[in-house]
């Protein structure tokens, strides 16, 4: 069996963080054992030409075992839509400050102290459906201030 010994293979270094041609320093029962990274010198065991399965477990996954959702990678339409809608408003424009016994009319522009410039796009008698950068949200309105709920 021809031996690999003195020939170049393409190893996993560690210290590169990458697959890269190592020369082969000693085969143990005719397994590549012990290589030497051509581009940083350093000697090591083989890994074969790929990071071994274990490192590419997502990032989701690495905090304590516990999973953590990642973020939507996809923009959300109703921030489309905002954004549109934004831009569209002449700048002195009238923004109302946000407050549940007030009555708003659809497309008014309101001012929400957490949600920020919302646009009015549907009302009840005591709801609307406004549209915030984040997203939509249903908002109480015209109720009065002793009965809530
Ligand atoms: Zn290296």
């Amino acid at each position: 069996m021809a031996t690999l010994v003195g020939r170049y293979i393409d190893s996993y270094c560690s210290r590169c963080r990458l697959t890269l041609a190592h020369v082969v320093l000693y085969e143990v029962n005719g397994v590549v054992s012990g290589v030497k990274c051509r581009t940083c010198g350093s000697e090591h065991r083989h890994r074969g030409p790929a990071p071994v399965k274990k490192n590419e477990i997502p990032a989701v996954r690495r905090f304590g075992g516990r999973l953590i959702t990642a973020p939507k990678p996809v923009r959300p339409e109703a921030n489309r839509l905002w954004e549109l809608k934004n831009a569209a408003t002449v700048p002195d424009v009238a923004v109302w400050d946000y407050g549940m016994t007030e009555r708003y009319e659809q497309g008014d522009v309101i001012a929400h102290p957490s949600f920020g410039r919302g646009f009015v796009e549907s009302t009840t008698m005591d709801k609307m459906e406004v549209l915030f950068r984040d997203g939509r949200k249903l908002l109480a309105m015209n109720r009065s201030g002793t009965a809530l709920g």
